[in-house]
């Protein structure tokens, strides 16, 4: 893939290890990715506070292989002290960079509107407010729709009002079926978006996990999709060969659609991201 076509061109996601043995892979994970000179890697942040020191160290570790390493943040269950203090802890750091999210409460303690800051809107608006333009700040989108959103039209209107507080760029929740990446790019241009909307790419490599994840974030598998991955059974290399190919063929669509760039969910995992990118032409 080209750059000069691509200007974003690639970001690569990861989760803070919870082992000293899943920290010392992704050591070799940022490495391998590393070679392909992402704009940034990005580091997720879980709700509730445990995990955010996890954020930080793997930023941290990650950053060390010399690229801009952008940490996640959520402003559910937390108060503006908190988000302030988090906020001054980056920027001593070093960091330059957020992906600002509203986040989702960890399973069975309640949905959304817990905390000061109710909605990514408002945590938008409060790290200007606070910081100013220090960070740039990314804030995700959803083109199949956010699960709890009450329709397309009220999500979408959500999302504007999201980047017209001050983000500079989205990213996607992952999706299978390029036209709906396609609609809402359009849809968010009429609404007066006009930053980069870069698609969230999520490589296939284990079907039951994906399809329970999909399940929870509202990610839409296409039936003919399931029924083919379910015909695999447990036959990895299968799986991992038709998630290649398809996977393949959705990023192609996108850059040849005019998509900024591309930011792959790695899972902590380099080769299915790898193999993609080498199969994709510029
Ligand atoms: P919002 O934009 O606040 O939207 C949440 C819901 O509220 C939507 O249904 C929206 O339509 C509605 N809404 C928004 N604003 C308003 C308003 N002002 N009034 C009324 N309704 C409104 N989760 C994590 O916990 N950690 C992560 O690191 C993480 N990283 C992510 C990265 C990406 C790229 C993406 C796509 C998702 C990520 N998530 C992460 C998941 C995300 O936190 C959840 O999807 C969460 O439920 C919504 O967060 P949000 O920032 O999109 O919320």
């Amino acid at each position: 893939m080209s750059t000069q076509e691509h200007p974003l061109g690639i970001s690569f996601e990861f989760f803070p290890p919870n082992t000293d043995a899943g920290r010392e892979r992704l050591v070799g994970v940022r490495d391998a990715l590393a070679s392909r000179a992402p704009r940034f890697f990005s580091v997720t942040f879980g709700a509730g506070g445990s995990t955010q020191d996890r954020t930080l160290n793997t930023v941290r570790m990650v950053r060390e292989s010399g690229f801009t390493t952008t940490p996640h943040l959520s402003c559910i269950g937390s108060d503006k002290g908190a988000l302030r203090e988090l906020l001054a802890r980056y920027r001593e750091d070093g960091i330059e960079s957020l992906v600002a999210l509203r986040g989702d409460m960890p399973s069975g303690m309640g949905g959304g509107g817990i905390g000061q800051l109710r909605y990514a809107n408002e945590l938008v608006e409060f790290i200007r407010e606070e910081t100013g333009d220090h960070f740039e700040i990314a804030v995700a989108a959803y083109p199949e729709s956010h699960p709890q959103a009450a329709n397309l039209e009220q999500d979408l209107t959500n999302f504007a009002r999201k980047m017209k507080a001050g983000a500079d760029i989205a990213i996607t929740q992952y999706f299978f079926s390029a036209e709906s990446y396609f609609h809402f790019v359009e849809r968010a241009r009429a609404l007066g978006v006009e930053a980069p909307i870069v698609p969230g790419i999520m490589p296939i490599t284990n079907y039951t996990k994906l399809a329970r994840f999909s399940d929870a974030c509202g990610a839409e598998i296409p039936r003919w999709i399931r029924k083919q991955l379910e015909s695999y059974g447990d036959d990895s290399e299968a799986i991992g060969a038709f998630g290649e190919e398809l996977v393949t063929r959705l990023c192609q669509r996108l850059l040849d659609g005019g998509a900024p760039g591309l930011h792959f969910y790695t899972l902590n995992q380099a080769k299915p991201v790898l193999r993609i990118l080498d199969n994709i032409t510029g």
